[in-house]
Formats: C-alpha cells, sequence, structure tokens
C-alpha cells in the first residue's frame, strides 16, 4: 500500500537522523556519541534509527531497559550499547553474553551483575552511576565509596571491568541553572573518589542533548543525546531546532476519512465542546489518542489542512478528530499534516507541546504503534532494513507522499 495510502502514518526522514547526529558530533568533537534510542527511539523506530546512527559515526547506543538494549542486538547492531534502568532479577547474564554494557547504582546491582558475570563465564562491562543531583536513579555521594570499592573489588576478581562513571543532569534544558555547575562539580568529586579507589573507566559521561548542545564543560569523553538525534529541541531555552542545526525528522500525517457540509449550530465531537458557529465544512482526521495525539488536544491542537492551520474542533476521541475549514474545501484522502519539521507551513512538535502543555519529547514518543513508521532516506546497501521496515511504497511510485525510502 502507498504510503498516501494509509490511515495514518509517522514518516520518518532516516537523513534527517544521520545529519542531526553529524552536527551533534560536530558539537562535541573531542568526545564519542551515544546515540540514545529508548522508547522506541523516541518513537521513530528503534532499529532503523539506530542504523542510521551508526552510519553518522554514533559509536555507542543507549537505552533505558535490558529489553531494549537485546531488541537491539537482536536486530542486528554488534557496536557498544549501554542500558541503565535496572531492577532486581532483570537479564544481566543475556546482556552479558550480548556484550551490552551494564549500568550499577547499588551494591545489589554489583552483586546480580557479579553472579550473572559468573554463570556466563565472562566479564560484565558495567557503568557505575552516581547522583550528582538529579534526585533520580544513581548513587548518593554518601554511597558511592562503598559502590566503588565493590566495583573495583569485583574487578580485581575478573567478574567485570567497570567501564564507565556516569551521571545525568536535572536542569541542563535551563542553560545557566544553578544546578548544572553544582552536578559538574559533584560528578568531578565521584570521578576523583573512583580513581583513588583505582578505577580507569573508559568512558565518562555526563552530557544529555542541552548539555551537548550548550555546555562543553560536561562533555568529557562521550555525550549521550536523544531528543536532538531526531531533530527536535530540548527546550525553547536552548532554541528552536532550526537554529541549532536539526532537522525534525517525524512527520505525522493522515488521509481526510470524510469531508462535509453541515449546517450552524451544529455540535461537533463528544460532548459538543464544539459547536459550528455557521454553515460550514467539516473534515475528519482519522488519528486519535490511541495514535498518540493527546486528548488535551481538544478544542486547541493545530493541524494543516487545506494550505492553512486549523484548529481542532471538538474533542479528540481514541481514533479521530474534527477540523471545520471554514469557507475553505478539501477533498476526502486529502492529507491532513498534524506536525513534521515545518516545511510545508505544517506545525511542529514543539507547537504541539506548547499547545497541550507537555514537551516535544512526549509528542512524538507517545505517536501509536498503530501508526505505521514509513522510513525515507535510508541508505542503501548498507542499511540492511528488513523488509517490514521497508517503506510500503518501496519500489512503487512517483508520489511525494510515498517516500521513496529505499532510494
Ligand atoms: C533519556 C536520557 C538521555 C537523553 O536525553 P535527551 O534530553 O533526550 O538528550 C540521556 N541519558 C539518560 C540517562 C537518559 O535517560
Amino acid at each position: 500500500m502507498p504510503a498516501h495510502a494509509l490511515r495514518a502514518r509517522a514518516e520518518v526522514d532516516l537523513g534527517a537522523v544521520r545529519a542531526n547526529v553529524r552536527e551533534l558530533r560536530s558539537r562535541a568533537p573531542r568526545s564519542e556519541l551515544m546515540a540514545v534510542m529508548k522508547s522506541d527511539g523516541y518513537g521513530h523506530g528503534m532499529l532503523p534509527c539506530a542504523r542510521a546512527a551508526r552510519q553518522a559515526g554514533a559509536s555507542w547506543l543507549g537505552t533505558a531497559t535490558p529489553e531494549e538494549a537485546l531488541a537491539l542486538r537482536a536486530g542486528g547492531d554488534r557496536g557498544r550499547l549501554l542500558c541503565w534502568l535496572w531492577t532486581p532479577g532483570g537479564p544481566w547474564r543475556e546482556a552479558v553474553e550480548a556484550d551490552v554494557d551494564v549500568s550499577a547504582s547499588g551494591l545489589w546491582a554489583i552483586e546480580e551483575i557479579v553472579e550473572a558475570a559468573r554463570a556466563a563465564g565472562r566479564s560484565a562491562r558495567v557503568h557505575l552511576k552516581a547522583d550528582t543531583g538529579l534526585g533520580r536513579n544513581g548513587c548518593q555521594p554518601a554511597d558511592w565509596p562503598a559502590l566503588v570499592a565493590a566495583a573495583r573489588a569485583a574487578e580485581a576478581e575478573g567478574a567485570l571491568r567497570v567501564t564507565g562513571i556516569w551521571s545525568h543532569f536535572a536542569c541542563a534544558d535551563e542553560p545557566g541553572h544553578p544546578a548544572n555547575a553544582a552536578q559538574l562539580e559533584a560528578f568531578d568529586e565521584a570521578l576523583a573518589t573512583a580513581a583513588r579507589a583505582g578505577l580507569d573507566p573508559e568512558v565518562r559521561h555526563l552530557a544529555n542533548s542541552p548539555a551537548t548542545l550548550t555546555l562543553p564543560a560536561s562533555h568529557f569523553d562521550l555525550v549521550r543525546p536523544g531528543v536532538s538525534v531526531y531533530g527536535l529541541s530540548p527546550s525553547p531555552e536552548v532554541g528552536i531546532a532550526a537554529e541549532l542545526g536539526l532537522r525534525p525528522a517525524m512527520t505525522f500525517s493522515a488521509s481526510l476519512a470524510q469531508v462535509k457540509r453541515v449546517p450552524s449550530g451544529h455540535g461537533v465531537s463528544y460532548g459538543h465542546t464544539y459547536v459550528t458557529p455557521a454553515g460550514t465544512t467539516l473534515a475528519l482526521v482519522p488519528a486519535g489518542y490511541a495514535d498518540g495525539v493527546p486528548r488535551h488536544a481538544s478544542d486547541t491542537g493545530p493541524v494543516l489542512v487545506a494550505g492553512k492551520w486549523r484548529t481542532i474542533a471538538g474533542r479528540v476521541a481514541m481514533d479521530q478528530f474534527v477540523v471545520d475549514l471554514g469557507g475553505d474545501s478539501a477533498a476526502v484522502g486529502d492529507r491532513a499534516v498534524l506536525f513534521g519539521p515545518g516545511d510545508l507551513g505544517e506545525p511542529t512538535a514543539e507547537d504541539w507541546a506548547r499547545a497541550v502543555g507537555t514537551i516535544s519529547y512526549e509528542i512524538v514518543t507517545r505517536i501509536g504503534a498503530r501508526v505505521p513508521r514509513v522510513y525515507t532516506g535510508a541508505l542503501t546497501g548498507t542499511d540492511g532494513l528488513t523488509s517490514a521496515e521497508r517503506p510500503p511504497a518501496a519500489g512503487g511510485g512517483s508520489d511525494s507522499d510515498a517516500g521513496g525510502g529505499t532510494g
């Protein structure tokens, strides 16, 4: 089925992913780059984005869960790969056997890693995570010397190697926030404690997207951008994507399922929160909260239909919403663009975030599993895309909506 015939689709420009990775590498020229692939590549599709990031020089990939990391291995990725969100009884042994670097924030994790490494008959690669102020995952300064000592002892036994020491920022999306300098200082202290205990990690890393873009002192050996790999700015304070040299990779659109004339005073969608002010034309967009359109976008979300920004009329339902075309016309099957890079005058994910009171991260990540991802800009020959990942239009048409992702 050609892309334009899909009810709704998220087109993902892998050329943009590659360009963003190259841009980010140029911002941290002395550091390696770990492209963060968690949550299905922030909703963009993990495997194709991982390949694109590798092609553009990401020497590391990062995921939150071990399941995500193992899925990258199952998809053929063989490079350095870290996953950090562990719970007791997690698949440590599978991760060690798959050559995945794992993360430990507490002694219980070191114990489970040592056991897994013995079972696997090989040494594990471990990144120790310090809480330098985020107050989320990571080891508190008071507990850090004990964690470092336990890791060093296990290293001396050959059960593991401490390959990384790392931490995560709380407020890097607010450049100049005093927490950023405080976390840098705390990280230096954590590194010094680890060095005194005899640890010599390959990579020390702290910088997420905003720190990669705005805080060179945080780059250390490796930067760890996520949202910017997909072309989105981490915050308005950091800048708008285009000014940062980033290109949004995802365009989310749908084909109008119905266009009809209705009289003045007609209620629209559940609850009749919108009532037509005059006789008008309504267009039905077949995408709803099950597809990731926030229900909070009811009566506020922006959509490009028939050449203009429209505001969603009435409630967003599970599968569909309505726009009021006023005096304009459109045809059933015409494309409604919810967000994209902005080239066609469509809203961006950042516009959606502002409209519904969230961040662009959530807008793209929440796009539902029911929405096919259609890839464009894949490199042929080396991309290794399986047929399931190829654009539906592969080998087909000249239609501009179709993407032509294999070419
Ligand atoms: C998500 C995440 C990142 C990437 O953050 P961005 O703001 O998307 O760049 C980096 N490190 C950790 C630990 C994360 O959880």
